[in-house]
């Protein structure tokens, strides 16, 4: 069976602290540009920080983040948690995709700490992605840990491959979705998640 969590030991090992910044100064060479000029100098340094901090996903263990805060309860309605900042990088280029994950599930006994959903979003963002297998990711991680008796993701987001190389309009947003248990066979489930999603915030509510 595939791994749908890989545990830490099988991320891809952190390479030595200083192996981005060369190449990123073979790129800027290449495009045209001076490496050398005062504007740049750094630059490569920089780039290498910014993308080990916009990969260090790969360095989260999914599976304890999640186990250290289960908790056993009675309670089985509708747990969400909606607008969750997504920032992510596109596989295919190497650009920002961005916007907002909503995450739904229906306990059988075990929820999880509230405040693990956005971390857990995190965790798989911060990593080279597709927006389809992301929102599968978080799907299927809950399901993994808490065997809900649902789980819902949904993720809006823009993509600046799309917006900046003109492929879309301007505003277009690409909305992904993974069902789970309740949320794929129950009609009424899945509408009352899409409705609460669509509701906007009044105050608190
Ligand atoms: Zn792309």
């Amino acid at each position: 069976m595939r791994r749908l969590l890989p545990a830490k030991a099988s991320a891809p090992a952190i390479a030595a602290a200083t192996t981005i910044a060369p190449h990123v100064r073979a790129v800027l060479a290449a495009v045209g540009e001076d490496p050398d000029r005062e504007g740049l100098l750094k630059t490569p340094e920089r780039v290498e920080k910014a993308f080990r901090f916009l990969t260090r996903g790969y360095q989260e263990d999914v599976r304890a983040l999640l186990n250290s805060a289960l908790f056993s309860v009675c309670y089985d309605e509708m747990v969400l948690v909606k607008d969750i900042e997504v920032f992510s990088l596109c596989e295919h280029h190497l650009l920002p995709f961005f916007g907002k994950a909503h995450v739904a599930y229906i306990p059988k006994d075990k929820v999880v700490g509230l405040s693990k959903i956005p971390r857990l979003v995190d965790a798989f963002a911060r990593r080279l992605q597709i927006q389809e297998r992301l929102t599968v990711q978080i799907a299927k991680a809950i399901q993994e840990a808490i065997r809900p008796r649902g789980v819902g993701v949904v993720i809006e987001a823009m993509h600046l491959c799309m917006i900046m190389r003109g492929v879309e309009k301007q505003n277009s947003v690409a909305v992904t979705s993974c069902m789970l248990g309740g949320f794929r066979d129950q009609h009424q489930t899945r509408e009352e998640f899409l409705a609460l999603i669509r509701k906007k915030h009044n105050g608190m509510i």
